[in-house]
């Protein structure tokens, strides 16, 4: 969805359990980001980032888990990768607080992507016609990791579904936009252009849900709307406990 611009505050939640386990081994985890962003990663030295032009970065994994909100507002690069996204069909709501993705750390997408807010996200930016057959509609997409490519092939495979679909696609909600989430104040994924909304019609939001302690989960977007998302390394809002029905962002980290 469209939030509200807000790069400061944000609403302050109940309390949360702390987020499940790392998995699967530390080795595992360090390696598996460094392949998700070859253009960008080097290696991991001990608890140390190295990225390709020599830069490094704490990843913090000797740090232990912190309830879930405050890790929301301040996560490590250890924090991002705690939670995997599991792809297919789900089988049931997502457990409390089991939001793959949502824990980003900021730094890291920031020297990435870019700032939005010093104009560096825009330099990266190209068209993407979105549902080119169905509804034509032009929304900028980051160049960097190949994202715009990849929508480009996703795009392809949602326009071979059936009409059936194409309600749930048409018109998309946005994809870059230089903001932060509603509820954390922290830079979106949009903020950096590796992210889209499809339809806000069919769509669900926990945020819209107005609930109070647990948060009952509703989802109307069929799986094969998820699935070419997937297949490109794009993870689903369906799947948190915080579900945004609507969002895909791009985080091949993510996938085991
Ligand atoms: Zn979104």
């Amino acid at each position: 969805m469209r939030r509200r611009l807000l790069l400061v505050g944000g609403v302050t939640l109940a309390g949360c359990a702390a987020a499940a386990p790392m998995q699967p081994g530390g080795d595992t985890r360090g390696a598996r980001l460094v392949a998700a962003y070859p253009d960008h990663l080097a290696a991991v030295e001990g608890d140390t980032l190295v990225w390709r032009d020599g830069a490094r970065m704490p990843i913090g994994a000797s740090q232990p888990a912190r309830d879930f909100e405050t890790m929301l507002r301040s996560a490590t690069i250890a924090d991002q990768l705690r939670q995997y996204y599991v792809t297919g069909p789900m089988r049931g709501a997502p457990p409390r607080d089991h939001s793959p993705g949502r824990l980003r750390n900021a730094a890291f997408f920031e020297r990435m992507y870019g700032d939005c807010r010093r104009g560096e996200t825009a330099r990266h930016l190209r068209p993407v016609t979105w549902m080119p057959r169905t509804r034509p509609q032009v929304l900028l997409v980051t160049t960097v990791n190949d994202v715009a490519t990849r929508l480009e092939r996703v795009i392809a495979s949602l326009e071979a579904l059936p009409d059936r679909f194409k309600g749930y696609l048409v018109p998309a909600a946005g994809t870059f936009a230089c903001r932060a989430v509603a509820d954390t104040g922290m830079p979106s994924i949009h903020a950096y252009g590796a992210a889209i909304d499809v339809a806000v019609r069919q769509s669900d939001y926990w945020i819209w849900s107005r609930a109070r302690g647990e948060i009952p989960y509703r989802n109307r977007i069929p799986f094969e709307i998820v699935e070419p998302f997937e297949a490109e390394r794009f993870i689903w809002g369906g799947k948190w406990y915080h579900y945004d029905t609507m969002h895909f962002e791009y985080r091949p980290e993510l996938f085991v």
